[in-house]
């Protein structure tokens, strides 16, 4: 493209709209707009995912990488550029959060190196007194988060059983500051009402924020700002990207003061998503559809199949879950994590390690499946009196879906119960040996 002559004003010159550097060169357009408020017909989630707008010059069907910590200014005294330094902004990222506004439904989001630290510059909105009220049963890095907030920034955190709506209705009081949500929990798979929740929390402190760890369910198949949540954050390391490939947060509101107040913490501390993790994510997200889908489907028959060998298993796909109904009044599918219980530690641990396909590993939200045991891996910064007392079984196993052929999972595990002595063969085929007889019912004979 041949720059105009600033001294020969043209069309573009004239144009209020362009922009024009000390030596006449058309600025390139940023690429960021992927506008969630634009007026624009909406359309299925699947497409919104993949379809994106850009003012690329180039028209790049793909986000170009704008991998550069300063961009040039227009003169001395800073000019009018979106950007100057990219911890405070960088087109690649705001294109990014753009798109994670709209699939949000947010009218902001941010993006960030990691799902703690989205949680981190969330929690750097109390102030020394405040009160947070959260569950039992919450993922063990933000547990292990708040217990460093009360210990050291003089936060009172309550742990309350969150599936009981009473048990925040006890607690909430002016001084709440923050309610921090996360359903279905993880690994007992419990089920928080959020809409309840939050509008209880509402109603007894208008000022107090509903903040929910979306990251169980992603934004394909729940929107907790549509349930009155006032900020919504999930890991961007789980289903966002998909891949196991990156670290990554995102969080996003509806309020402009609170969006206000979450970017100056992420521009104070630098910890903006990278450009070139922001363009993973995105790609990441593009996918999120087809990917979810598979994996759901697969985590179902899974959870039918142990639940048909007499196992006890916790998967809200499962009519058998206590909270079933309230989880489908919430969101457009079960997800992809389950776990299980054999009634014995080291059964569960030797059909850990006796699985092949099904990888050794925390996270979740990856194509490839995974196996691990909450209590020794992602939940051991939980102490053991402490699960004990949130009624954590140790014995707990927690699968984690991936897209692979879903007959391959099955008889990969079926090979590691069996080979694990979890099982009891006989002639019909097996049956769970121990959580069945540990849970007081009649062990399933099924071939
Ligand atoms: N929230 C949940 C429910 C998680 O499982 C995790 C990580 O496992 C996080 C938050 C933290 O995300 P990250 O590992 O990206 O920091």
């Amino acid at each position: 493209m041949s720059a105009p002559n600033p001294s020969e004003p043209t069309e573009k010159l004239n144009n209020p709209l362009k922009r024009f550097d000390l030596d006449g060169h058309d600025l390139p357009p940023s690429p960021a707009p992927s506008s969630p408020r634009n007026g624009r017909l909406r359309y299925a989630l699947a497409t919104e995912l993949v379809y994106t707008e850009s003012k690329d010059q180039y028209g790049s069907s793909s986000v170009p990488i704008y991998q550069s910590a300063t961009f040039k200014q227009s003169s001395a005294s800073g000019g009018q550029q979106e950007y100057d330094y990219t911890r405070s902004g960088n087109p690649t990222r705001t294109h990014l959060e753009r798109h994670v506004a709209k699939i949000m439904n947010a009218s902001r989001a941010l993006a960030v190196s990691s799902g703690m630290g989205a949680l981190d510059v969330i929690t750097r909105l109390l102030r020394p007194g405040d009160e947070v009220i959260t569950g039992d049963d919450l993922y063990g890095g933000s547990h292990r988060l708040l217990t460093y907030l009360a210990a050291n920034q003089d936060i009172v955190v309550h742990h309350v059983d969150t599936t009981a709506v009473e048990a925040v209705q006890a607690r909430v009081s002016e001084k709440t500051a923050m309610v921090l949500l996360e359903t279905p929990t993880n690994p007992l798979i419990k089920i928080v009402d959020i809409p309840s929740i939050a509008r209880l929390v509402h109603e007894a402190n208008s000022k107090a924020l509903v903040v929910v760890d979306n990251t169980m369910l992603s934004p394909m198949l729940a929107n907790p700002l549509d349930m009155g949540a006032d900020i919504v954050y999930e890991s961007g390391t789980k289903y966002l990207s998909g891949h196991h490939d990156i670290m990554a947060g995102v969080m996003a509101c509806n309020d402009a003061s609170v969006g206000d107040r979450l970017f100056f913490v992420i521009n104070s501390t630098g910890c903006g998503l990278s450009p070139n993790d922001s363009f993973l994510l995105m790609r990441g997200i593009k996918t999120l559809a087809i990917r979810m889908e598979k994996q759901q489907a697969s985590a179902q028959a899974i959870a039918e199949f142990l639940e048909s060998k007499g196992f006890r298993v916790r998967f809200p796909g499962l009519k058998s879950h206590p909270q079933y109904d309230l989880h489908w009044s919430m969101a457009r599918g079960a997800g992809a994590v389950l776990s299980f219980e054999t009634g014995d530690p080291t059964v569960s641990e030797r059909i850990v390690e006796a699985a092949r396909l099904w990888a050794i590993s925390v996270s979740f939200g990856c194509v490839n499946s995974l196996i691990s045991m909450p209590c020794q891996m992602s939940h051991a910064s939980i102490d053991a009196k402490t699960r004990r007392e949130r009624n954590m079984p140790e014995d707990i196993i927690r699968l984690c879906v991936g897209i692979e052929d879903v007959n391959d999972l099955i008889e990969d595990l079926s090979r590691a119960l069996v080979q694990a002595g979890a099982v009891t063969v006989t002639l019909d085929g097996f049956h769970a040996a121990g959580a069945a007889k540990e849970l007081g019912e009649t062990p399933l004979t099924v071939g």
